[in-house]
């Protein structure tokens, strides 16, 4: 299993639209795909189609070994993805986590024993650089870095890029920056170009190939509770990130080996 964390500690840039719809992506691919909300805003959750507001067991009660993976999964009624879902209890996590031995390891050790049963795993992570975050970098073997191209896009970027570094450092020497994923692009901006260009230069083949422009079905789809790819397989959103799908499973399977591969054909 590919664990990968959709991560930037600036809110509101697209790591919900990106999580939500590379799953089902993935998933139509013929992948076999977790989604794990480690955000308690939800919007993953609703994103798929589950109601959060009735939800038994959440991550919360799984991050604080009250539940375990299988009590709390639920399959999308969307798209053929397992979910991990989550609502605002997450949010009291941080703090009694914090007592807790293993604090930040806590998702990777539930994760560990469902290994074998996914091809990726992907984490969409709170807009904050918090102990939910820290779990979600350790339990990852890489994280996909969702970014507008604006100006002030790239001043968080050294803070988290130093994040990722220091957890490589203490608790995790498999993590790695798989890629920046340019989001909501605007191709008529001068600006949004010019940051592009200035993030290739910069960032070289950690910035990856796919370009996912502005496109309101994209916006729309979270309303009807499901994932954008579905909500309208033929908008320019959809097609972008149908495409990154193809991209990531492709750079999966040269950088780590190729779990999805026995998969392969099945829809
Ligand atoms: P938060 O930090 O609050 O978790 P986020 O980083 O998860 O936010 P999203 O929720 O994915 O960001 O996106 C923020 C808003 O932008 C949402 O309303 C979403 O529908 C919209 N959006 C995301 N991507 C696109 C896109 N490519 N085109 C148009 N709208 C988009
Ligand atoms: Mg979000």
């Amino acid at each position: 299993m590919h664990i990968f964390a959709i991560a930037n500690q600036k809110g509101g840039v697209g790591k919900t639209t990106t999580a939500v719809n590379l799953a089902a992506a993935l998933a139509l691919s013929g992948h076999r795909v977790l989604l794990v909300d480690l955000d308690p805003q939800g919007n993953a959750t609703m994103g798929v189609g589950i109601d959060k507001r009735t939800l038994s067991k959440s991550l919360y009660h799984l991050l604080l070994g009250l539940a375990s993976v299988r009590e709390v999964r639920q399959r999308a009624p969307t798209c053929a993805i397992d979910v991990l879902p989550t609502n605002r209890d997450l949010a009291g996590a941080e703090v009694e986590l914090v007592d807790l031995p293993r604090r930040e390891s806590r998702l990777k050790d539930a994760l560990l024993a469902h290994a074998e049963a996914y091809d990726f795993a992907l984490i969409d992570c709170p807009p904050s650089l918090s102990l939910l975050t820290l779990n979600g970098l350790c339990a990852a073997h890489g994280v996909i870095i969702p970014m507008q191209c604006e100006y002030y896009a790239l001043e968080g970027l050294s803070d988290l890029v130093n994040t990722i570094k220091q957890v490589h450092r203490h608790f995790n020497r498999d993590l790695k920056i798989i890629g920046l994923l340019r989001v909501m692009f605007d191709p008529r901006s001068m600006l949004s170009n010019q940051v592009s260009l200035e993030l290739e230069t910069h960032f070289g083949d950690k910035v990856f190939k796919t370009v996912v422009p502005r496109n309101v079905r994209l916006a729309e789809a979270p309303s009807h509770g499901v994932p954008g790819v579905l909500f309208d397989r033929s908008a320019k959103g959809a097609q972008a990130y149908l495409a990154f799908g193809a991209e990531l499973a492709e750079r999966a399977r040269q950088w780590m080996g190729a779990p999805g591969a026995q998969t392969e054909g099945r829809s």
